[in-house]
């Protein structure tokens, strides 16, 4: 279902025209359905309900409040990579029973606050991790559940920059470096082997790595004879960008899960982001200039590279859509560029659009996922706001960055 779309040319959130939001909010901002939300996570709950698995929503993907506490409320938990957003998950509500923190450098603080939470799972990736929990553990006299990261040494066929599970990467443990940790781990007294995680990347469309995937993981698991209660499978959904991109087949996903647990008794944990949020959030941002070069037209929007990364990092395309769409139709080459001062800081090269003039506004799409959790203040430039729809009203769920506070030290 689609809860953002074209309604009589007019972009709609719900119930609500973007047009109308630009009345209301300064832009560049980042407008968010709940419906959509909402509806995502229960499709993806309803897709595995057979094996009815812990989510861990990935907050690194959008780490919102008010988007946490929504997700919350339908039973969601978290993912989170580091202290910051293991604090926010907590103070969303979510229950310290089902977040786990997963990354390769965790620090003392980070590790100390996880213990005293007793949090699901703390997925190891290294020896030296394990010695430090153990340690810190000993020290809070706790017993820590944790969980230890395979790298399967997949190639998810992803983007290089967003690939985690193949040998040369910094994440996990290599198959036998695993296994011996997995052993090393069980001797010591103050941690309690539960969970056995991977992740192996991002975006991924083909099901064929997650099959192996879940081979390497029964490899690990015949091999260690470690009844682990938990199997946490990462996330890495891929969806779809553009009209017609191919997605990931999520229903086979479910049916090799299904094959992957049974005679085993194990609860499974994911730990999706992209595939939850991603297509929930678009960024307004309005057109200041239009600038002819040559034989190209430069859109130049209010919006730039510190807002929305993606394309600039991962050479992504996000499709941008004019809030208003006109009945003429611009045929030439145009490009939609940011202000920053980057020569990287382009959205998107395209033949013919909806005609548009200074002053109008347009939407990029399928922004919910790394954008403004990526976005940052360089060129001195705010943090925009955060604006989330739900059926006819609106309303503010992150204040755009004051200037006051942008230029105190
Ligand atoms: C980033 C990340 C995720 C989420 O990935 P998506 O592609 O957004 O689903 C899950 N788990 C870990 C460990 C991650 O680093």
């Amino acid at each position: 279902m689609n809860f953002i779309q074209l309604r009589n040319n007019n972009l709609c959130i719900e119930n609500i025209s973007a047009l109308k939001l630009t009345k209301k909010y300064q832009t560049p901002f980042y407008c968010y359905s709940l419906a959509q939300l909402k509806n995502n996570f229960l499709n993806f709950n309803s897709i595995f309900k057979n094996i009815k698995p812990i989510i861990c929503f990935a907050v690194k993907s959008n780490s919102n409040l008010t988007l946490l506490r929504e997700l919350r409320k339908i039973g969601s938990g978290a993912d989170v990579v580091s202290i910051g957003e293991l604090l926010k998950a907590i103070k969303a509500g979510i229950n310290s029973k089902k977040i786990v923190f997963s990354g390769v450098g965790k620090t003392e603080e980070e590790i100390k606050k996880a213990i005293k939470k007793r949090i699901l799972l703390i997925n190891i990736e290294s020896e030296s991790e394990a010695i430090l929990i153990n340690k810190l553990s000993k020290n809070l006299s706790k017993k820590t559940s944790v969980g230890i990261r395979l790298n399967p040494n997949i190639n998810g066929k992803t983007h290089k920059k967003i690939s985690t599970g193949t040998k040369g990467e910094k994440f996990g443990l290599l198959y036998s470096d695993c296994i011996n940790l997995c052993k090393k781990i069980e001797k010591m007294k103050n941690l309690k082997l539960e969970g056995l995680s991977v992740h192996i990347g991002s975006q991924i469309k083909n099901i064929k790595p997650f099959k192996d995937m879940l081979s390497r993981l029964d490899k690990v698991i015949k091999r260690t004879k470690i009844n682990f209660k938990f199997i946490d499978l990462g996330g890495g959904m891929g969806i779809s960008y553009l009209n017609k991109e191919k997605k990931l087949n999520l229903k086979k996903y479910s049916q090799l899960v299904q094959k992957f647990v049974k005679n085993k008794n194990v609860k499974i944990i994911f730990e999706p982001g992209r595939i939850i949020i991603a297509d929930t959030g678009v960024l307004i941002s309005k057109i200041l200039y239009i600038k002819k070069s040559g034989s190209k037209k430069f859109i130049i929007l209010d919006a730039g590279m510190n807002d929305l990364m993606r394309p600039s990092l991962y050479n992504v395309k996000h499709q941008i859509i004019p809030i208003k769409k006109s009945n003429k139709r611009f045929n030439g080459n145009i490009e939609f560029v940011g202000p920053i001062c980057e020569s990287s800081d382009k959205f998107l090269n395209q033949r013919g659009f909806s005609e548009i003039k200074e002053g109008d506004y347009v939407s990029l799409t399928h922004v919910g996922a790394y954008g403004m959790s990526l976005s940052s203040n360089y060129n001195v430039r705010p943090k925009v706001a955060e604006v989330m729809v739900t059926g006819s009203s609106h309303k503010l769920i992150r204040k755009r960055q004051s200037l006051e506070n942008l230029v105190k030290d």
